[in-house]
């Protein structure tokens, strides 16, 4: 039984043999005693359910032990004190014949799954095992009969029928029963659920019971006290699926057989009633009348528990696939702004690179040509004129690091990733950062760097580029002086290879939130002189790097950056090692 198991099949075999042994032998103590004195089949035969249910749990290399051990017990067990007569032995051999047939046929064409809760488990068990197999079974089972002389010829038929459907309510009361509720995927129900299925079992057994009790027992064709169970299969197979029909079916069953073995209830019939001859005929034609309705019910039941457990499947798997379907729709909506968002910047990086370079030269010549004239002019001589001088000369500089900057944006990273220590890295960025930021301070630097870092796969020279942008934001940030943390150190990665973790704390202005939005943009800038690339510029390096940036920020307080870097390249792991020549240039 692919996908579905049952907890008996999780049992050392020795163990569930046991089981099987000690079920086996109940039940059919149980069959003999619901046989009507003077019959010879009983109305219901359970062993035959069980036997069904072992053959169908256990491999198939048990298969001849189980059906040793049901040959041997059967006779012992329905008959005890007795040793078994060729005859009984024949008659348990047709029995065990009626299980292997069914488990096989069950097992070929319908590949059962013992939760019962699909529509093709509940159809295969009720037409080959409830109904077709104990045909087979009944004829030879009557003709022996007839042969050892047990009953007349002219009675052959009537045994037909009190076998076969014996046999048939055996299968359809346990088999059920036994296979749903040891299926391991079941749903599991909440305490409510269990304290419901109390009350449904208990409300079923008082109705049934009263019902019994005081419908008149007259063979009255259309009594309508039986009809009484209907509402309470319903509810089972509606709420508690194929477990809970199986249970409310047996209750019905014990309660209805018990009645109408003591004449009570609308099924039972006198001798006088029937054509029968004897009482314990009219009996058993009794309990025929009853099985068909507890057939009747128990099929219908079943089938409308395995059709609620269908429905139920199909929301849960429509459930499950909407829920895919809205998280691949996310992500092809973050995928496509990522898409628009990397061609905006390869659009803007091509714009920045043609303007740059149209303005290298000429601003070189008019930066050479202010020097020029400074060097030139006096100073006392004319003062506006030195003054103006001045001021170009500070915007020439200006100009000249925007082209800078918008040439390092514009550039096409392609780096040259080499296993070398991050800390020097660091260290050259933070202190190149310190000497050009010449505002008075005074700042506070603390150093944390962890020198078992291991090497990692870096561009020096473009990774010296970012943290020098991230340090002197961070020192711009602090207009009043502060503290600048910067922190070295690795970590495991959920999903990927461990990483190496650079952190940068200032004690400064904070991002607010509307910054914080477009804070990565290029030339979003909240600074008088800034050209807003270094972000923009830190972003594209660390992601040349298979890395991430990440920013906290509170507003009054300070800011933390935080990078991190693959520790493994997806390059293989025999790169070259760093030359002096790629050390960081400063
Ligand atoms: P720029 O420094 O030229 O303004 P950046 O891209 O480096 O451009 O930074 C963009 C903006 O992000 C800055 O103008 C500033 O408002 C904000 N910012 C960046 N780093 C920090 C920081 N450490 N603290 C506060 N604000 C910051
Ligand atoms: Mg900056």
């Amino acid at each position: 039984m692919p996908e579905s198991k049952h907890i008996l099949q999780r049992w050392p075999p020795l163990q569930a043999g046991g089981l099987f042994l000690l079920l086996y032998g109940v039940s059919a103590w149980l069959g003999m005693r619901l046989t009507p004195p003077g019959e010879h089949f009983s109305a219901i035969w359970p062993p035959s359910g069980v036997l069904l249910t072992a053959l169908l749990l256990a491999r198939g290399r048990h298969w001849p032990a189980l059906l040793a051990a049901a040959l041997v017990l059967e006779p012992l067990a329905s008959a005890p004190g007795h040793w078994p007569t060729p005859g009984t032995l024949l008659l348990s051999a047709d029995n065990a014949l009626e299980a292997l047939v069914g488990a096989f046929l069950l097992r070929r064409s319908v590949g059962l799954r013992p939760s019962l809760r699909r529509m093709r488990d509940v159809l295969g068990l009720l037409g080959l095992t409830v109904l077709l197999c104990p045909i087979i079974s009944a004829t030879p089972g009557a003709t022996i009969l007839a042969l050892y002389g047990k009953v007349a010829w002219v009675d052959w038929w009537r045994q037909w029928r009190v076998f076969w459907v014996g046999d048939a309510m055996g299968v359809l009361l346990v088999a059920p029963l036994l296979l749903s509720w040891g299926a391991e995927d079941t749903v599991r129900w909440p305490r409510r659920r269990v304290v419901e299925l109390g009350v449904l079992l208990l409300a079923l057994v008082l109705t049934v019971n009263g019902a019994f009790q005081w419908a008149p027992a007259t063979p009255s064709p259309h009594h309508p006290l039986p009809y009484a169970a209907f509402p309470f299969i319903l509810w089972a197979a509606l709420r508690f699926e194929a477990r809970g029909t199986t249970l409310a079916l047996l209750a019905l069953a014990a309660v209805s057989v018990a009645h109408t073995l003591q004449g009570h209830g609308p099924f039972a019939l006198a001798a006088s009633d029937t054509l029968e001859a004897t009482s314990a005929a009219a009996t058993t034609a009794s309990l025929l009348f009853l099985q068909s309705f507890l057939a009747a019910v128990g099929g219908s039941g079943l089938l409308l528990a395995a059709a609620v457990s269908e429905q139920g499947r199909a929301r849960e798997k429509s459930e499950r696939l909407n829920a895919e379907l809205s998280q691949s729709l996310r992500e092809l909506a973050a995928t496509q702004r990522e898409l628009v968002r990397r061609e905006r910047m390869a659009a803007v990086g091509e714009l920045s690179a043609s303007v740059a370079h149209e303005v290298r030269n000429p601003l070189a010549v008019i930066a050479n040509s202010v020097a020029a004239l400074i060097r030139l002019s006096r100073p006392e001589a004319n003062s506006t004129a030195w003054e103006l001088l001045g001021v170009m000369g500070e915007e020439v500089e200006r100009l000249d690091l925007l082209v800078n900057g918008l040439l390092d944006f514009a550039r096409p990273l392609s780096p040259r990733l080499l296993f070398q220590p991050l800390g020097p890295v660091v260290e050259g960025a933070l202190d190149s950062a310190l000497r050009s930021e010449n505002r008075p301070g005074p700042f506070l630097v603390t150093r944390a760097l962890d020198p078992e870092v291991p090497e990692a796969p870096l561009d020096a020279q473009l990774l010296h580029r970012a943290l020098n942008n991230l340090f002197l934001n961070a020192l711009q940030a602090m207009p009043q002086g502060g503290t600048l943390q910067v922190g070295l150190g690795h970590a495991e990665s959920p999903e990927g290879p461990p990483q190496a973790v650079i952190t940068i704390t200032d004690t400064g202005t904070g991002i607010s939130p509307e910054v914080m939005r477009r804070l990565f943009e290029p030339f979003f800038t909240t600074k008088a002189l800034g050209t807003g690339l270094g972000l923009a510029i830190v972003r594209g390096i660390i992601e040349a790097h298979h890395g991430q940036v990440a920013v906290k920020s509170t507003p009054g307080e300070g800011t933390t950056f935080t990078i991190r870097l693959p520790l493994t390249a997806e390059v293989p792991r025999e790169l070259p090692r760093e030359s002096p020549r790629d050390a960081p240039r400063a």
